[in-house]
């Protein structure tokens, strides 16, 4: 019968990160911590396991001959059959080639539906996993928290939902290594929980499902599993590769083996991260204090962040005057995988931004002009571009335009949005958006889009019946989405149709 990877790491008492350099060496594919393994495999690592232990004896026959110290081939051997591995998993552990980089703590959001128990779950995880270090001391909001486990530190984003998880996405970072969904046991999944599966499968990044509100008497665990089922996320118990945890925010129940949970997949992602790397970090969120000035929150990704640092961010640099951690405390460096504040910018920087180091502000200056230069540059091809496809395209040649409308709901969906059409914009298809704006189309918006043949994209805003009757009426297409990626889908339907031959 299958057996999933953390179980089976479990069950045979071994470190996953061993357990996933074994699998790599056998060279077998897995998806997740909780994809299964085939008898064979397992036998193969039971067996490689079992070497290992029996060598452990004093006598090692490569221990003592230097040449075969150092493991340093394993690339060569673990191309061949099971039984090279096993041959040289007879060298003692400590001489085995050690990714030098460290573990890294794992940062985790929590998604799903509204009213789903989102925000009194990360509030019952505050309360019990963060150490209230001084007395009346305030637990600061730098966007994310840091909870203690038996097992290591989980960092959790604060801020439930997937509109920062894909705001931060559109922007190409991505900061979340684990994604929790959370499901109400009384009223199992609904819209806003398909979407937060469909961002966390888009992310790519493995999920949890843990079903809320276990305490209540209306709680329906069957039926919520029925439901995953059919949204192809299978539990563990009937085969799948879900992991699925009963939790109640309420009473606390569950949250222990949700915790152990996040612990295991990340131990078998194996997330490392060298904190003498350069400086790689992601914005949260940011605003303005009124008395502090602008509050950036960042997670650190790679690197050490410094008081006195010099940091650019998009088009920006700042000099970091003081950094807090989420206990509220001044710190005077931070990790990899720490949340802070950072005190230093002139302007809040947006969501998703990356944040980069200099090493003064000379070059902090530069890399900020290297980068308006390359943004401008761009403009400018793509300018020159659209007039030399105007041209074409006046002169009956093949390049299409294809008009589009814009709605979003916030100015950081249009930007995102725009960011990825721009990048769609080819040789054979110019995508012209003649109208990008917040809030709900208007009937003004379906008149450009007549004149133009243009078709209107909604994300997250929803056309009134008027304008929806408007579009209806002249012909126009009025399309709305939830999911940014739909959108895109959409978009490039579209582009493949114009690029279909016109006969
Ligand atoms: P969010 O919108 O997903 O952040 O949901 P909230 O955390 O605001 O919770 C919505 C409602 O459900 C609130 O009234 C909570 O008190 C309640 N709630 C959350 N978790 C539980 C739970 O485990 N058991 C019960 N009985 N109620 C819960």
């Amino acid at each position: 019968s299958k057996v999933r990877i953390y179980a089976l790491a479990k069950d045979l008492g071994v470190d996953s990160g061993r357990m996933l350099e074994i699998l790599s060496d056998l060279g077998v594919q897995f998806k997740s911590s909780s994809s299964t393994l085939d008898e064979e495999t397992v036998e193969a690592i039971k067996t490689i396991l079992a070497e290992e232990k029996n060598s452990a004896t004093p006598t090692t026959p490569t221990a003592t001959t230097p040449s075969a110290q150092g493991d340093s081939a394993p690339a060569l051997q673990n191309q061949g059959a099971p039984t090279a591995t096993v041959e040289r998993e007879v060298a003692p552990r400590d001489t085995a080639p050690k990714n030098e980089v460290p573990h890294r703590a794992p940062v985790v959001t929590i998604m799903g539906h509204v009213d789903h128990g989102k925000t009194s779950l990360l509030d019952y995880i505050r309360k019990t996993r963060v150490a209230a270090k001084e007395a009346g001391g305030i637990t600061q909001h730098v966007g994310a928290f840091e909870a203690k486990t038996s097992k290591g530190k989980i960092v959790f984003i604060d801020t439930p939902g997937h509109e920062a998880f894909t705001s931060i996405r559109a922007r190409g970072a991505n900061v979340a290594d684990i994604a929790i969904i959370v499901v109400a046991a009384d009223d199992s999944i609904m819209p806003q929980t398909r979407e937060a599966i469909a961002h966390a499968q888009a992310a790519k990044v493995p999920l949890i499902v843990a079903i809320n509100k276990m305490d209540l008497p209306t709680a329906n665990i069957d039926k919520v599993k029925q439901d995953l089922i059919a949204q192809n996320l299978v539990p563990e118990e009937f085969g799948g590769d879900t992991i699925v945890v009963g939790v109640s925010a309420r009473t606390g129940e569950g949250v222990e083996d949700l915790l152990e949970m996040i612990s295991l997949v990340a131990e078998l992602e194996d997330l490392r991260a060298d904190p003498k790397a350069e400086l790689g970090g992601v914005v949260v969120e940011s605003r303005v204090d009124r008395q502090m000035g602008v509050l950036a929150n960042v997670i650190v990704q790679q690197g050490t962040l410094r008081v006195g640092d010099f940091l650019v961010v998009g088009e920006r640099y700042g000099k970091i005057k003081a950094l807090t951690d989420s206990l509220g405390a001044r710190i005077k460096d931070a990790g990899p995988s720490t949340p802070v504040q950072i005190l230093g910018f002139s302007e809040a920087p947006t969501a998703g931004d990356m944040v980069a180091s200099a090493r003064n502000e000379h070059e902090a200056r530069e890399m900020v002009q290297s980068r308006v230069t390359v943004r401008r540059d761009g403009e400018q091809a793509r300018e020159k571009r659209r007039m030399t496809l105007d041209d074409i395209f006046g002169a009956g040649g093949e390049v299409r335009e294809i008009n589009l409308v814009l709605r979003a709901d916030t100015q950081g969906s249009v930007e995102a949005i725009q960011g990825i059409l721009a990048r769609k914009t080819s040789e054979q298809v110019n995508l012209n958006v003649m109208l990008a704006g917040i809030g709900a189309p208007t009937e003004g918006d379906v008149l450009l889009a007549s004149t133009a043949n243009a078709t209107i994209l909604c994300f997250s805003v929803v056309p009134s019946p008027g304008v929806q009757k408007v579009a209806t009426q002249k012909g126009i297409e009025l399309k709305t989405y939830r999911i940014i990626y739909e959108l895109i889908d959409e978009v490039d339907r579209l582009i493949k149709g114009t690029q279909e031959p016109v006969f």
